[in-house]
């Protein structure tokens, strides 16, 4: 995954619609590039930001809500 692939893919990611081998080429990636991991960690310190000061924005929630598969 190159750091464009990344910056694409990074909303998928926090939306938990990226496939398995993605998730794993993505973190991956974030251990390899500092940039991106950056990048990761800004993206999530805002969306739990806006969590935060926005509890109603349902789309958000659901990014966070980890129990997609409750299994
Ligand atoms: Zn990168």
């Amino acid at each position: 995954m190159t750091c464009d692939e990344l910056t694409n893919e990074i909303i998928l990611y926090y939306s938990n619609e990226l496939p398995p081998e993605k998730v794993e080429e993505y973190k991956r990636h974030t251990m390899i590039c500092r940039q991106c991991a950056r990048f990761s960690f800004d993206i999530r310190e805002a969306i739990q930001y806006i969590q935060d000061y926005s509890p109603k924005i349902e789309k958000i929630d659901l990014l966070l809500e980890d129990d997609k598969g409750s299994k």
